[in-house]
């Protein structure tokens, strides 16, 4: 008998977004042989929120999980950028428009939210099996039948050799599979610093004070902030059913600039994130405050090179690990989840299961996916230099354009919010496409 498209055992490295995402939308296709190999004992909840924006949601929608996704998430309506130091208003965009044009809202979650919807997806299917607390590494065949080591965290248990016919490297912006997959192929590839860092930080209702109006508004409405001062900005929203206030922060980096490339998140400190913010207005320095002393996180903005290629034999490269991305357009777990659906629908498509065709159908993955991520992630470094301009000429062209758009026209500065960005990125019908171009970029 014929082996199907839906026989081939997958192996995916890796069970953040697209790495879930790979795994759900593969078994909804019909796959009966997954495997999911992460490195964590769980799925490593990071206190923070995200944008779930309509190309995200109209994935998530697909594969069955948005609804509960969105029970938890708050509506966005608006927007509103600020300037750090006076908490003037620059612009102030509605944003209810984007669920008659693009079939979703535009709403903001929580982190365990999303990761956690996409995993009781997962769990619906028996096909998927999860191997946490185990790390995958030594990738050493990519094709005809893609191999790595799988190394139990547990001790008593010996180190294992997996194989595979499909092999897909979600395993992050340290992606192993990335270096050794590039590493094979002979090409540089370059770590690209942002000099960017970030906090994240939450602050719970019950922790605002009674008479705090003005915060107590902000956690209980549909409005994203953006605070932006020279070379730092805060962004800001409610998640969880407006019980829990998220704000990110970016801002020159300076505790990570000596370390080595490994080290990405620290304990940050409170003090010192108080004086990085110390010009800020009153109320961002009352959020700041809210943040108890030792739980200060913050993160290193890292991004890399684009890559030549995110797929050889039968091995794809997934999320992060190919286009890891600056958070200011909020699309890196989007993208991520561009991937996952595409691989899907591209395998699904097989039309037989030999290597070659595999390595192809991959291929028709990339052609979807590499254009527009990279394309995302330019967009999203360029939206950052516009927020983050000192005194000066640029900083003036971009003043005006906010003054226009005042007045009622003109592009917005800060890109997530421009409806002609908004038309590239939720407008695309990423598994559309996949299936309208599958013999196109097949042939
Ligand atoms: C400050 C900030 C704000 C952001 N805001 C947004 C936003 O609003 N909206 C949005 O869409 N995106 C946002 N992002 C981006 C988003 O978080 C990432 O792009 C996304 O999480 C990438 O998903 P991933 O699955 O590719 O990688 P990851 O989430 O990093 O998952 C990789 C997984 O692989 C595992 N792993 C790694 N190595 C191994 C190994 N050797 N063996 C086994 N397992 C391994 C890791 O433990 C991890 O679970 C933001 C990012 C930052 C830093």
């Amino acid at each position: 008998m014929t082996k199907s498209p839906q026989d081939l055992q997958i192996a995916i490295l890796g069970a953040g977004m697209g790495g879930l995402t790979c795994a759900l939308a593969l078994a909804q296709e019909g796959f009966k042989n997954i495997d999911i190999y992460e490195y964590a004992s769980d799925l490593g909840f990071v206190g923070a929120g995200i944008q779930l924006a309509p190309n995200m949601a109209r994935v998530l929608d697909r594969l069955g999980v948005w609804k509960g996704i969105e029970a938890e998430a708050v509506n966005i309506e608006e927007t509103s950028v600020r300037v750090g130091a006076t908490d003037s208003e620059l612009a102030h965009v509605e944003l209810q428009y984007i669920k008659d044009t693009y079939g979703y809202p535009h709403m903001v979650g929580h982190r365990s939210s999303l990761s956690n919807g996409l995993y009781q997806g997962c769990l619906r299917y028996p096909n998927i099996k999860f191997h946490f607390s185990t790390s995958a590494g030594n990738v050493d065949s990519f094709g005809p039948r893609p191999s790595f080591t799988a190394t139990p965290r547990d001790s008593s248990q010996a180190p294992y050799r997996v194989e595979a016919d499909v092999l897909l490297g979600a395993d992050g912006i340290k992606s192993n599979t990335r270096v050794a997959m590039m590493d094979k192929l002979g090409i540089q590839t370059g770590v690209k610093d942002t000099n960017q860092a970030a906090y994240r930080i939450m602050i719970h209702k019950d922790q605002i004070k009674e008479d705090d109006t003005e915060l107590l508004e902000l956690i209980n409405g549909n409005k994203v902030t953006r605070w932006i001062g020279e070379k730092r900005h805060i962004i800001a929203y409610p998640v969880s059913n407006n019980t829990i206030y998220n704000l990110s922060t970016v801002q020159p980096d300076t505790n990570f600039a000596a370390a080595t490339n490994a080290t990405y998140t620290t304990r940050g400190s409170k003090k010192t994130m108080l004086e990085v913010f110390g010009d800020f207005c009153p109320m961002v320095q009352r959020m700041l405050n809210y943040v108890p002393e030792g739980e200060v996180c913050e993160w290193k903005l890292r991004v890399h090179e684009p890559l030549e290629t995110w797929v050889h034999e039968s091995t794809a490269l997934v999320g992060d690990a190919c286009h890891p991305t600056l958070p200011h357009l909020a699309q890196g777990a989007a993208q991520a989840i561009e991937d996952g659906a595409v691989i899907a629908i591209a395998l699904s498509l097989l039309p037989d299961t030999t290597p070659a065709s595999i390595a192809k159908a991959l291929k028709v993955y990339e052609k979807v996916r590499k254009d527009r991520a990279y394309a995302l992630v330019d967009l999203a470094a360029a939206s950052g230099r516009a927020l983050h301009l000192g005194d000066g000429a640029a900083k003036e062209e971009r003043d005006k354009q906010f003054a226009a758009l005042k007045k009622g026209n003109g592009p917005v500065p800060d890109k997530w919010a421009d409806a002609d960005v908004q038309k590239i990125i939720y407008g695309f019908d990423c598994q559309e496409e996949t299936r309208e171009k599958f013999n196109e970029y097949f042939a």
